[in-house]
């Protein structure tokens, strides 16, 4: 990066906030996905780490005159590359947005920076008895600003839906600089086109998130979480399509696999049952009179089946255990093989148990491991492949076999992403499903936006832009 550039970037947010060491700007080399970065064509220039929109209008301005790529992050923790550097680039990380600004509790909204931990602004509202309901796994570290970017989900989808079913209204800082604001505070909202929507899910490629207004809702009064146990996949995917044909929404409805399943005990020793196929995890919440209700008519379905064991979390210490054994099981898996694929490629409920059996075809075709591990109550399956990137002969069965999951879902009326983003790992496919016309238009909204091309280049439209 020119020397001026850093100099005047260091002008913008201060000195203390730049970087442009060596070992500083390696670590912006990589996100939490697979995707590698060519070292020497795409190492980044400078890290800028800025404190508020009219900072973020100052460093874009100046990217955009100079066109040098701005890549916005989070807390980089991504699975599809979206916050991987580029050539020389400004990494634009935007952690130091981190203020929970209003919790309205008249309205049921809270107003926070793009910075703030999803799992502090929910401890936040939860103290007022208000709940924001999507749950990434990676809540903990991850940003509210990049679970906008992704339109991040969780296992609570099932019932609450996803980030984007939250967002009311955003602070956004376009690629040539200027501070916009869309949506509001109001449940209704329909002047104009929905902008709000555009940007959420955008992956960072129209504008950066600075300011975010979300919906609250009443905290539940109580909940409950079972676990059953399948001794075959088939059994306990054809119970998950059943629970929701049912018209049973519980909160949560996740699938682990056998695979995921002895990993996780070996990894978090919870008692769970390491000779089973399936297990699938549910969780109910409602008013307490509903909750044993519901989860009697679960436990049927299930029983039906064939579950060979439902087992209903005593206390909420047994659920925090089951629920932390689900959250640690990336980790889990991650000791068997140095790499992991997480696909999120996501079917219609009804196609969950014709899925997991061509998952389990394709594994087999291309002698690979593949594990699924997934939101199956909105047909987010997160088909897993256990890899070793160094193995190049491997690597090429790899992708044979991401590509078949990908042609698959489509097939089955699914999309390549329910929740983990195109990003640049899977940018090549999405014209697949998008088809020539659907894209054209999504690029000439890029181009409107962004003429430069400067934010997130590759990202969504491939190397093409
Ligand atoms: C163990 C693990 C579990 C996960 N579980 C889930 C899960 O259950 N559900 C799920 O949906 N995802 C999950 N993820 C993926 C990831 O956590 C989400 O995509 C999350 O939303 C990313 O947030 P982040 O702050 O890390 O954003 P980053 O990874 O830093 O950025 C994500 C994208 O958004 C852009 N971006 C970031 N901040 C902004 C901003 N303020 N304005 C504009 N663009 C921005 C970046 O350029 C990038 O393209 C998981 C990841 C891990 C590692």
């Amino acid at each position: 990066m020119k020397r001026e550039i850093v100099e005047e970037l260091k002008g913008i947010v201060g000195e203390q906030h730049v970087c442009t060491s060596y070992e500083d700007l390696y670590c912006y080399t990589y996100d939490s996905s697979s995707v590698e970065v060519d070292l020497k064509k795409d190492f980044p220039g400078v890290v800028v780490f800025p404190a508020s929109a009219e900072e973020i209008s100052a460093i874009l301005k100046l990217a955009n005159r100079e066109k040098i790529p701005v890549i916005p992050r989070g807390a980089g923790s991504n699975v599809s590359g979206g916050s991987v550097s580029v050539g020389d680039c400004i990494v634009m990380v935007l952690q130091r947005l981190n203020r929970i600004l209003e919790i309205d509790t008249k309205n049921l909204v809270a107003v926070v920076e793009a910075g703030v931990i999803t799992a502090q602004l929910q401890q936040e509202v939860e103290k007022l008895g208000l709940f924001y309901p999507p749950d990434p796994a990676s809540l903990a570290y991850s940003t509210m600003g990049g679970n906008v970017a992704e339109c991040a989900g969780g296992p609570r989808g099932v019932k609450y839906g996803v980030t984007r079913d939250y967002v009311l209204g955003l602070e956004v800082v376009l690629p040539t600089g200027e501070i916009i604001n869309t949506g509001g505070r109001t449940m209704k909202n329909v002047t104009g086109y929905n902008m709000t929507q555009l940007f959420t899910g955008c992956e960072g490629t129209l504008g950066v998130i600075t300011k975010i207004t979300v919906k609250l809702l009443p905290l539940p009064e109580g909940k409950k979480t079972m676990m059953a146990v399948f001794s075959e996949i088939e059994q306990a995917s054809e119970a998950v399509s059943e629970i929701i044909a049912g018209g049973i929404i519980p909160t949560t409805l996740e699938l682990m696999d056998n695979l995921f399943i002895r990993n996780v005990e070996e990894y978090a020793h919870v008692g769970l049952p390491v000779d089973a196929d399936a297990l699938l995890l549910i969780e109910v919440d409602g008013d307490k009179e509903a909750l044993d209700r519901q989860i009697g008519r679960i436990e049927e379905v299930c029983r039906s089946q064939g579950a060979v064991q439902v087992r209903v979390a005593g206390d909420e210490k047994e659920a925090a255990e089951l629920w932390k054994a689900r959250r640690a099981s990336f980790a889990a898996v991650s000791r068997v093989r140095p790499t992991i694929i997480g696909e999120d490629a996501t079917v219609p409920r009804s196609a969950i148990p014709e899925m997991v059996r061509r998952i389990r075809e394709i594994a087999a075709k291309y002698r690979i491991t593949i594990g699924i591990l997934g939101h199956a109550g909105d047909g987010n399956l997160h088909a897993t492949i256990l890899t070793d990137e160094r193995d190049r002969e491997e690597m090429a069965r790899v992708e044979k076999a991401v590509d078949e999951i990908f042609m698959a879902t489509l097939e089955l009326q699914g999309t390549l992403s329910g929740e983990h983003g195109i990003g640049r790992a899977k940018s090549k496919f999405i014209e697949l499903q998008l088809g020539k016309e659907g894209l054209e238009v999504q690029r000439r909204i890029k181009q409107t936006l962004d003429p430069n091309n400067i934010l997130n280049p590759g990202v969504m439209f491939g190397e093409a832009g």
